[in-house]
């Protein structure tokens, strides 16, 4: 096989028998292709729903962000109705393209606290603390360093020991900034928060400019399939079929155990199957990996039943363990002379002229992504007594039977820990998906993330009773309930919010940042208006901030400690068959989680590569 326009058709695709399957050509089942099929004596065949989209300037543009979402590229999921937001379902978005949602995200590129990773070993994923994982971060990296005019001038301070030099994703400092983003720094330290100068060593706390996934010398997004996949793509070991949509995981009962020796999947309407002689790799994202592990019939019986599956593995844990970093979207109206994205969208002059200075000197609006950040733990905001006492009353509701991930979070409450447990990013326009504009004025968002929450939800395929009696099948969308909110853990999170809430409030009302705000708008600010109140607010316009993860988790020794998978990623009560994506962290982390994705990817590979050297 030649280039990615020459990868095989059909017919040779499912004559083959690959030693690995990969299912889902997104962020980390292309790092495991590629990093697999350096291996002459591996043959990978990966198989992803979506198309390749390599010319197409939505993604490649890192200032035409969000243009993709609700479009062919997004699977457009959508939760359930959730009580904790008054009744409202959420859109959840996922890239259906080959890079997956690596081509749909916004580019940022952080690194979660050394404690959130230690967690993960301590809840039984051996090799995948802090340490164990750096020098996969670093292997799928390479940093391009600003001068020293960008340094002083946007204040990109970085650490450059903390950086891989020679991995194929391409990580720079924006060259262009929206105009709030000069004044983050200067107000932050008014408030006694300084900037984290090396906040990629373990601790992302204070505040600072953000790096990006994007090309030093185009100015494009870097992601897994122009990162790691193009670059392979010509290896005779590697091939690819886009438009295999994979139903199932085909199990044969061998000496009392399943093991996995192929896949069923549709492409151009029909069904196929293509086998494997060694393993299949899910890599099919936190919604779609639990939805395949349930359809081939691994998970817990009564979900099984209900949905009209054959129960092959009874893991109750599949598809559990949800969590997500809840956001908000606090807008501003700032002063009618600053450019904003919106401008370029309301008036076809300026946008010809940002893609005329993007395609002759690859700078302008076109190259801008929100960079200004700031983590914090709550003890900056919250009194310690408050937060004893809220940990308090978690701890008096545990019993002996509640999750090590739950005491984890509870001490990181009561312990009054440096981490960052609130994400605070500003910049200028309107983000919110619920405030609308109102033409003639200019806005900018405060987004505030919750980064460690309590709240845990599940996806599960639905049952036949939604199907008017058949059996669910990969088309059918998974039933997303994050329970946002929900129980007592749920409260807590709430309750945080509504106090960093305030605390953003503050910040935007610090100079000199607040120099440039004419005044809040959403929620009002005006005290007789029903949505002034932070606590009705936070309810009404919490929405997703795109990091689900959890679902097919890593931990303990055995399937009765409530897991799905062990620490070297193989389905509990399985052979050959692993899962390799967002949905293997047991428990969420302080940051962004694409460049975390990328290392569990690399991780994954190294370990899946060694099992195959050793078998
Ligand atoms: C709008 C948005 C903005 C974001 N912004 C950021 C950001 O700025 N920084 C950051 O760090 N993170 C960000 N994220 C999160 C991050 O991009 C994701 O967490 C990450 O890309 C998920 O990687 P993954 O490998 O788990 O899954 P994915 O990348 O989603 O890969 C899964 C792949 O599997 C394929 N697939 C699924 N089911 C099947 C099937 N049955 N058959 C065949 N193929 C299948 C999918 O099409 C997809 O290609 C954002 C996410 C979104 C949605």
């Amino acid at each position: 096989m030649g280039s990615i326009d020459d990868q095989p058709d059909l017919t040779y695709f499912i004559s083959q028998k690959y030693t690995h399957l990969v299912i889902g050509g997104g962020t980390a089942g292309l790092v495991v292709a590629a990093r697999l099929s350096e291996n002459p004596d591996i043959t990978v065949g990966v198989l992803e729903a979506g198309s390749a989209a390599f010319d197409d300037p939505r993604i490649n543009v890192p200032g035409r962000f969000g243009e993709t979402l609700a479009s062919d590229y997004d699977w457009q999921f959508e939760s359930t109705p959730q009580s904790g937001l008054n009744g409202r379902s959420l859109p959840w978005p996922r890239g259906r393209v080959l890079g997956g949602t690596s081509a749909l995200n916004f580019m940022t590129w952080n690194r979660g606290c050394r404690e959130d990773y230690d967690a993960w070993e301590e809840l039984g994923a051996e090799g995948w603390g802090w340490e164990g994982l750096l020098p996969y971060f670093k292997k799928s990296e390479t940093f391009h360093q600003p001068d020293s005019e960008h340094q002083s001038k946007h204040i990109s301070i970085f650490d450059p020991e903390q950086h891989g030099t020679a991995g194929p994703l391409q990580t720079t400092y924006s060259v262009t900034y929206g105009a709030s983003h000069q004044h983050w720094h200067a107000t932050l330290h008014k408030l006694g928060i300084q900037t984290n100068i090396s906040h990629f060593s373990g601790s992302n706390v204070g505040v600072w400019t953000s790096l990006t996934g994007v090309t030093p010398d185009k100015r494009e997004r870097s992601y897994s399939a122009t990162a790691y996949f193009r670059p392979s793509s010509g290896r005779k070991n590697l091939h690819l079929l886009t438009e295999a949509f994979v139903q199932e995981v085909i199990l044969e009962e061998e000496d009392g155990q399943w093991v996995a020796k192929g896949v069923k999947f549709t492409h151009g309407g029909d069904e196929h199957i293509v086998r494997t002689e060694g393993e299949v790799v899910l890599c099919a994202g936190s919604v779609q990996s639990p939805q395949l592990l349930e359809l081939s019939g691994i998970g817990n019986p009564e979900v099984l039943k209900d949905a009209g599956i054959d129960v092959k593995v009874d893991n109750p844990a599949v598809g559990e363990n949800l969590q997500e970093h809840m956001m908000t979207a606090m807008i501003f109206e700032i002063s009618p002379s600053i450019v904003t994205p919106e401008d370029l969208r309301a008036d076809p002059k300026l946008a010809e002229a940002a893609d005329k200075e993007y395609a002759l000197s690859q700078s302008g609006p076109r190259t801008a992504i929100p960079s200004s950040v700031a983590y914090l733990p709550f003890s900056h905001f919250v009194p310690h007594e408050e937060l004893k006492s809220l940990g308090n009353s978690l701890l008096s509701q545990s019993t002996p039977k509640s999750k090590p991930s739950d005491r984890i979070l509870v001490d990181r409450l009561l312990a009054d820990k440096n981490l960052g447990q609130i994400e605070w990013n500003f910049d200028v326009s309107n983000y919110s998906p619920q405030f609308k504009s109102l033409p003639g004025k200019k806005y900018a968002t405060m987004l505030q993330m919750l980064q460690y929450p309590f709240s845990k939800g599940c996806i599960h395929i639905p049952p036949t009773s939604q199907k008017n009696g058949t059996k669910a099948t990969a088309t059918d969308k998974p039933v997303i309930d994050p329970k946002y909110y929900a129980g007592t853990g749920g409260e807590v999170d709430f309750k945080m919010m509504v106090a960093s809430q305030a605390y953003a409030d503050k910040i935007c009302s610090t100079s000199p940042l607040s120099d440039i705000i004419v005044s809040r708008v959403y929620p009002p600010s005006d005290p007789t208006d029903p949505n002034y109140n932070f606590t009705d607010w936070v309810r009404n316009s919490t929405i997703t901030d795109w990091h689900p993860i959890g679902t097919c988790a890593m931990g303990g020794k055995r399937k009765e400690d409530g897991y799905v998978l062990d620490s070297r990623l193989r389905v509990y009560g399985t052979k050959g068959l692993r899962v390799c994506d967002a949905s293997i962290m047991p428990l969420h982390i302080s940051a962004h989680p694409q460049a975390t994705i990328y290392a569990i990817g690399e991780k994954g590979a190294a370990i899946i590569a060694e099992d195959w050297k050793g078998r």
